[in-house]
């Protein structure tokens, strides 16, 4: 995090985003980071330490050790559960109020954009607060997680989180509605990602090719910055509430 407040806002971006018609934001985990989320990296601290996450998040990990990574995903679901979503999650879900069309495409599985009050989001690695029975595929939205590990109460098979794991396949109704959204927007945000972790780093440039307008928030420079339009550099918390005052309450700016 940068410490310098909110950049200066270059008054074609504002305008621009005061005439979109379609505005599709999609946001990784910097975006929750100002919750006390921690990201990928800030994860491995603490009891985790020792663990690279990309070695506990694998189909492969969980077949090996159900247990062990069931216990790194209640700890991070408790994390999750004691937080709340952060200025820029409120200022997304304003935006979605502001434009005519909004399609907020997260890969956070936290669920904070959806307890912020968005409506239109898509979820491209799922949501660690639910489950699913490694077995028959079946979603339980509530919290199952009695035993540990856990088992489905239909058919014995062992539960895990209803996460897209390193390795497995995106939902393709999800990625297939991210890219519809990605080509037909005239305004694309990309917002606390490091760009690099596909299919969802493609996006912005699916919007690109669709002509939209391609703005990257994020404190630090990732692969994508310079095919940007705009970077923003700072925190999400600060320049998201910025731009959106700014675009629509210009007297409060
Ligand atoms: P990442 O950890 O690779 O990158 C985070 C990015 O956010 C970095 O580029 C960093 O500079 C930026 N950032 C940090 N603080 C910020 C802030 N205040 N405002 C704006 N940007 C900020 O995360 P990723 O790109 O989302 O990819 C890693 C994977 O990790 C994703 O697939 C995601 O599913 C998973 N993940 C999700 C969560 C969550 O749900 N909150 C948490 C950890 C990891």
């Amino acid at each position: 995090m940068s410490g310098e407040g909110p950049p200066e806002l270059p008054p074609a971006l504002v305008s621009t985003l005061r005439n979109a018609k379609h505005v599709v934001a999609l946001t990784g985990s910097g975006v929750s980071a100002e919750s006390g989320v921690p990201t990928f990296r800030e994860a491995q601290t603490g009891l985790w330490e020792r663990y690279d996450p990309q070695e506990l998040a694998t189909p492969e990990a969980f077949m090996r050790d159900p247990r062990l990574v069931w216990e790194w995903y209640q700890w991070r679901r408790e994390l999750v559960s004691e937080v709340e979503p952060n200025p820029g999650h409120q200022a997304l879900t304003e935006l979605e109020r502001r434009v005519p069309s909004f399609t907020l495409i997260t890969q956070n599985v936290d669920g904070l954009h959806q307890e912020s009050g968005s409506r239109n989001v898509i979820e491209l690695h799922g949501n660690i607060r639910r489950t699913r029975c490694s077995g028959e595929g079946i979603v339980f939205e509530r919290d199952e997680v009695s035993a540990m590990p856990p088992v489905c109460r239909y058919c014995g098979s062992l539960l895990r989180p209803d996460v897209v794991w390193f390795g497995e396949m995106l939902p393709p109704e999800a990625l297939d509605a991210a890219s519809e959204a990605a080509r037909g927007c005239d305004l694309f945000f990309s917002i606390g990602t490091s760009s690099l972790v596909y299919p969802a780093a493609a996006l912005p440039y699916e919007a690109m090719g669709g002509a939209a307008v391609l703005v990257e928030v994020n404190p630090d420079e990732t692969p994508l910055t310079r095919h940007a339009d705009y970077s923003l550099r700072g925190p999400a918390g600060e320049v998201l509430p910025k731009l959106v005052r700014e675009a629509f309450e210009p007297g409060n700016g």
